[in-house]
């Protein structure tokens, strides 16, 4: 009930903000003129890429109070016109992959939602960005450090924001759980294990095609342990071992990985235990322990509920759409310079691709590698 409270309250709070975003001063106005209106702004959205995560997203947003599906990118004519009767969309704000551009001049679309595969993004997002838009994208945020800084660079030098689809920073157990750990209800936390992964199916798919995929099952879902450590432990890893096993190696080829264990070390001497795999389902389980107490989340990072339980009792907030939330979160970030409790911004997601290099390296090499996330 306490966090609710508190979600609740912020929730409305951030609508009167007056935080003022220092890095467009035009938007800058627009946006504060708009936080001084009484209906806070609407983000008005198009979805890049209309598979299956972006339908989910699709949903999602019919259930925004601020959010607003209005265009769509993609390379299929059959899905544009599905989605234009569905969901209301004008043929003005639908565009292909080779088209897109041109939304610079169209002034009903504020962000553009990438959802496309993994490696596609860098380029989408730097084109989003030459073209003026706010853009999202989803996890992971690139397939490497370096694509990642480049994403982030050319949305500074565009005066845009880059967000990253990290829904769960929005999702109220996990809330819950960062407002307790940061009361000091845990302790000193000691320890963090991340648990992830499901069985894949199709041989065929894009996950498992390194040139679209940039990489496994730790591109997929592992990075929901990494992201998950930080969070969970509000300290930065400063150096990461791991290990990867393959039980099959024809349908797990050079450049996918199958299963890592990975280890992170953090400043304070916590240690995270991860695993990350495409060949184990219902793998979904955070558990963290520190000197006064612990929590265990299973599912930890699944659609919902979230379910979990701490020494103190189950965590019992609100079940969300995850998704519905975070673009309403993600609306007031973009306008009102809304700081959410855990970051979601392009610097956030490189952190987790420099811990993605790291942990490719670390099994390449056997060795302990060092991170810099600073
Ligand atoms: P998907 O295969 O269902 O959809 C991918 C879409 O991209 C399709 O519409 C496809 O037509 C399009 N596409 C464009 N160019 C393509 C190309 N060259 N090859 C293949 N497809 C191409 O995949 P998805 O599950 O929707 O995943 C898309 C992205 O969303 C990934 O980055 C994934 O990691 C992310 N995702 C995030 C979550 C989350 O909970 N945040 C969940 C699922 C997926």
């Amino acid at each position: 009930m306490k966090t609710r409270r508190i979600f609740l309250q912020k929730a409305s709070l951030s609508a009167m903000a007056l935080a003022v975003p220092t890095f467009n001063p035009l938007s800058a106005m627009t946006d504060i003129m708009n936080t001084h209106s009484k209906d806070p702004k609407t983000l008005r959205v198009a979805i890049m890429g209309l598979g299956s995560y972006g339908t989910r997203v699709a949903e999602a947003i019919q259930k925004c109070t601020r959010t607003k599906l209005v265009g769509v990118i993609s390379g299929t004519p059959s899905k544009v016109e599905d989605w234009k009767v569905k969901y209301n969309i004008p043929a003005k704000n639908c565009y292909n992959y080779e088209n897109f551009d041109a939304i610079k001049d169209n002034p009903d679309i504020d962000a553009v939602y990438v959802i496309t595969p993994n490696a596609l993004h860098k380029d989408q997002v730097i084109r989003v960005a030459k073209a003026g838009k706010h853009a999202i994208s989803e996890k992971p945020m690139a397939v490497n450090a370096a694509d990642g800084q480049a994403m982030v660079d050319a949305c500074n030098a565009a005066g845009v924001q880059l967000l990253i689809g990290y829904r769960m920073h929005f999702e109220p157990n996990t809330l819950e759980v960062i407002r307790m750990r940061k009361a000091g209800e845990f302790g000193d936390i000691r320890f963090f294990q991340g648990l992830c992964g499901f069985v894949i199916g199709d041989p065929n798919q894009w996950r498992l095609n390194p040139e679209l995929s940039g990489g496994g099952a730790m591109m997929d879902i592992g990075i929901y342990a990494i992201n998950g450590s930080r969070y969970m432990i509000g300290e930065e890893p400063t150096w990461v071992t791991a290990q990867e096993t393959k039980t099959n190696p024809e349908k797990f080829k050079e450049g996918i990985d199958e299963t890592i264990t990975f280890q992170l070390g953090f400043p304070s001497g916590v240690i995270a235990s991860c695993l990350s795999t495409y060949n184990m389902n219902n793998l979904d389980r955070f558990y963290l322990n520190g000197s006064k107490g612990w929590v265990e989340m299973h599912p930890s990072t699944g659609y919902g509920p979230i379910k979990g339980r701490t020494d103190k009792g189950p965590l019992d907030e609100p079940i969300v759409t995850h998704q519905t939330v975070q673009m309403d979160e993600m609306a007031a970030i973009i306008f009102d310079g809304k700081k959410p409790e855990v970051p979601v911004n392009g610097e956030e997601g490189v952190k987790d691709m420099k811990i993605i290099d790291a942990i490719f390296k670390a099994v390449k090499t056997g060795e302990k590698v060092q991170l810099n996330l600073s």
